[in-house]
């Protein structure tokens, strides 16, 4: 799915980006379907940029399922048949979104695959299926037949015509990776936005801390109805405005319930998690977007390191305990 992320929108973004520190330099390119924006605040060496992109890119041929060599995508072909032997990368990524998925209950699901074809919702031709067309799937979108063989490094799909889908983590992990290889060159201060996949690393000049906008999901982008406070860490948004297409009046977004095999629907419009890292960050705000408020914030108050600003279809905004968030915009309430 990654290559399909096309019309997808930064969810959050650097304040610092568009504020007093334009001048400093910055690298955008599209990459993971998205446009890739990394901004090198001490010494932005071109070799530095040249290894983030280039990692960037390795993820995704690795990762992306419409690359036909990717391993997500012999993965796929191979459902029912043979496990596949896969970067180790690629196993990483899939067995953390594996925990994920035991955490919420399969709320994330890296075996949606089959729903986010049919639904075809990033492509030129997105449809709404019939329930006999979702009725068929379902069966198919199930965590618990992806299996892991750790000593062979392989990834066995149980039944014929299960389907991988790493769109809701794997921009994370890409993200964490950059600022990885940022870190490793002895640069301090960077800021990482993967299409508003977000890490940030080190502080500003005056050594205050990095300040994010969170994106107003009814706004155009670059809107933002607050703005939260953060360390080095990641900042990921998963919204019902991201990507999203309309039908009869209807409007359908990406993120789906893989028990219904609908796009989740629920009464929030975004929410965004803060985290350690961006890839953690990535999964559990798909996961928690698709429990809804209460589930979600259940889960969120259970584990340890994370924050969520959940933003609600009737202009509510709710943030967990320790989130460092100004409302800024008056079309919203606490
Ligand atoms: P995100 O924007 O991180 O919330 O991820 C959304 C993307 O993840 C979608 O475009 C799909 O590729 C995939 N996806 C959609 N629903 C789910 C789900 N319930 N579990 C895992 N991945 C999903
Ligand atoms: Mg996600």
């Amino acid at each position: 799915m990654l290559n399909r992320h096309v019309f997808r929108c930064c969810a959050v973004f650097v304040l610092a980006l568009t504020g007093c520190i334009r001048d400093e330099p910055s690298r955008a390119e599209f990459v993971l379907g998205t446009v890739c924006n990394i901004t090198l605040f001490d010494q932005a060496r071109a070799q530095v940029y040249r290894d983030v992109f280039a990692r960037i890119r390795e993820i995704e041929n690795h990762m992306s399922v419409n690359l036909p060599n990717s391993d997500i995508a012999r993965i796929n072909a191979a459902a029912g048949i043979t496990p596949v032997q896969v970067h180790d990368d690629v196993f990483y990524v899939i067995e953390r979104s594996l925990y994920f998925a035991g955490l919420s209950g399969g709320a994330l699901d890296p075996a949606v695959g089959p729903l986010v074809s049919l639904w075809g919702i990033g492509t030129d031709n997105p449809r709404v299926p019939s329930q006999t067309e979702i009725d068929s799937v379902l069966p198919l979108v199930n965590w618990q037949n992806i299996e892991l063989d750790y000593s062979a490094r392989s990834v066995f799909l149980k039944q014929p015509g299960m389907a991988l889908d790493l769109g809701a983590i794997a921009k994370g992990f890409a993200a964490d990776e950059a600022a990885a290889i940022i870190k490793k060159a002895g640069l301090k201060r960077a800021i990482i936005d993967l299409g508003g996949d977000i890490i940030t690393s080190g502080k500003k000049r005056d050594r205050s801390s990095w300040k994010v906008g969170i994106q107003d999901p009814l706004d155009n982008r670059g809107s933002y109805i607050g703005v939260v406070t953060v360390g080095e860490q990641g900042i990921v948004t998963s919204g019902v405005y991201e990507r999203y297409f309309e039908a009869e009046g209807e409007r359908y977004h990406h993120i789906f319930s893989p028990q219904r095999g609908f796009p989740a629907d629920n009464d929030l419009m975004s929410v965004t998690i803060i985290a350690d890292n961006a890839m953690d960050a990535d999964a559990l705000s798909t996961a928690v977007f698709v429990l809804g408020y209460e589930k979600g914030r259940a889960l969120v108050d259970s584990l340890d390191g994370f924050q969520a600003i959940f933003v609600f279809r009737d202009n509510n905004v709710r943030i967990t305990p320790g989130t460092d968030f100004v409302l800024t915009s008056e079309d919203y309430r606490f």
